[in-house]
């Protein structure tokens, strides 16, 4: 099975590109945002709590964050052609975690692609996003404490990936298509070394 996380600071366009690779190769799809957003809107216990912390721009703790995945994880079909992380894991804790599951099911994380933008052009794209996003975290104050949070707690992976040689940096302040051309042709080039 092939695994891709992709990673990168808030507003990078990580779940534009998702889409994107979803719906050229058919991988499932697993955002930790998209699940922790469904509790909040359907009013779980576990939706009032992380409320609290997507709310003030802090990242959820990482036991609650396990659980959502483990849950997840293991329910998607056996014959999948492999799973995208999409802003999980974000701390290295969790990316412990991944590891140990995937092992256990005899699978392991194939590549990790970092989405690279500059900071001002994040803080555009979120408040450019907000106008229509309905987000209770794509506000100015709130932003800027999930930048904080990315660089203190997330940033770390990129080197914890560098180190196994499975990084992937594309630079992506240009248009959505051309950096999916990018990020394409490094899914390709993999399949094909892997004869996949
Ligand atoms: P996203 O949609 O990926 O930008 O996530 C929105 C918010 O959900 C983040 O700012 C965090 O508060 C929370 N969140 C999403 N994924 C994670 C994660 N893997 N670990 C901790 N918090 C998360």
């Amino acid at each position: 099975m092939f695994n891709i996380i992709i990673i990168g600071a808030p507003g990078c366009g990580k779940g534009t590109q998702s889409a994107n690779i979803i719906r050229k190769y058919g991988f499932t799809h697993i955002s930790t945002g998209e699940i922790l957003r469904e509790e909040v809107e359907l009013h779980t216990s576990i939706g009032e709590v992380v409320k609290k912390f997507i709310d003030r721009g802090y990242l959820v703790p990482d036991d609650i964050i396990t659980h959502e995945i483990f849950i997840t994880a293991t329910s998607q079909p056996q014959q999948t052609k492999g799973m995208l992380f999409d802003g999980f894991p974000r701390t290295i804790f969790q990316a412990d975690y991944l590891d140990s599951l995937l092992f256990q099911n005899g699978s392991k994380i194939s590549l990790v692609i970092q989405m690279d933008v500059d900071e001002d052009e994040l803080y555009n794209r979120i408040l450019n996003r907000s106008k229509d996003s309905n987000r209770s975290d794509d506000h100015i104050e709130i932003i800027h404490k999930r930048l904080k949070e990315y660089d203190k707690k997330t940033h770390p992976l990129i080197e914890y990936y560098r180190k196994q040689g499975k990084l992937q940096t594309v630079r992506a302040m240009d248009p959505v298509k051309d950096v999916f051309g990018r990020i394409a042709n490094i899914i390709d080039d993999y399949l094909i070394k892997e004869g996949k």
